[in-house]
């Protein structure tokens, strides 16, 4: 697998800027994720998610880095909960920026931004900065975004802050309800590169916990995730094991490494 900055030394970092190589920046949060899986997991997805689309993008001969992940982003629906840290939007802002700010003095060009948690604020947080780094810094700076959220936030296929990314259109797994938080998919992923950090045995014995579609932006706005599961997930945990984890990473890989060759290809 493909080490991260936080695993190299610097001459590889240099290396990849005389490579001209851009940079993928691993976007998560440190964020209660039920009773089974570590307050990292939204971190440790995102770099997951960066190590196999920097393969992808490689192996079309495109040189990429993978920056140290950004751990300190928003919790929105679970905030209040155990875990959840409460990062106020001015710090996470600052702290990207400051982020993006030193890619670009080490010579960077290109950065692409990867999220491994979908929060409100959250995003607006990450394109917000975005955009502000693509105005103040010699820095090609594009968070990659559902296409087809877009219209919530006001986004346009030709912003400068965005690359569009298409949604998967495959199923991976098996859930007796839908993965919103901490369900089988995540609990799949972190169970299969991070063990050590999973309580698999306690996953096998949780029950499924449902979140009703018209229920979700209450959830999202609640700040009370207590009121909609105790233990703090919304899924099918128990089911992990049904979860085609390789299947899904590679076709995560293929959309956002198509997306990221797409918006190179018209720049
Ligand atoms: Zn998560």
């Amino acid at each position: 697998m493909k080490k991260t900055m936080m695993e190299m030394p610097w001459t590889e970092v240099r290396d990849a800027v005389e490579a001209n190589a851009l940079v993928l920046l691993p976007l998560g949060v440190i964020e209660e994720h039920g009773p089974h899986l570590c307050l990292g997991t939204d971190t440790f997805t995102a770099e997951i998610s960066c190590r196999h689309i920097a393969a992808q993008l490689e192996e079309s001969g495109i040189p990429t880095i993978i920056a140290p992940p950004f751990s300190w982003g928003i919790c929105q629906a679970t905030e209040g909960f155990i875990g959840s840290f409460r990062i106020r939007k001015e710090t996470a802002k600052s702290l990207l920026f400051d982020i993006l700010s030193t890619l670009a003095d080490f010579g960077f060009k290109e950065a692409y931004g990867i999220s491994g948690h979908g929060d409100i604020e959250h995003n607006i947080m990450i394109l917000e900065t975005f955009k502000e780094a693509n105005a103040a810094l010699p820095l090609g700076a594009r968070f990659c975004f559902g296409r087809d959220i877009f219209i919530h936030y006001g986004v346009g296929e030709r912003d400068l802050n965005v690359c569009p990314v298409p949604p998967s259109t495959i199923t991976v797994g098996n859930p007796r309800e839908q993965d919103i938080h901490a369900g089988d998919m995540e609990t799949a992923v972190m169970a299969q590169y991070y063990p050590e950090f999973t309580r698999s045995d306690i996953a096998k014995g949780l029950p499924p916990v449902r979140l009703e579609n018209e229920r979700y932006m209450e959830w999202m706005f609640s700040r009370n995730m207590a009121a909609f599961s105790k233990d703090g997930y919304l899924g099918d945990p128990a089911f992990y094991g049904s979860v085609d984890v390789q299947a899904h990473l590679e076709e995560l890989a293929q959309r956002f490494s198509d997306a990221i060759r797409a918006v190179r290809a018209t720049n």
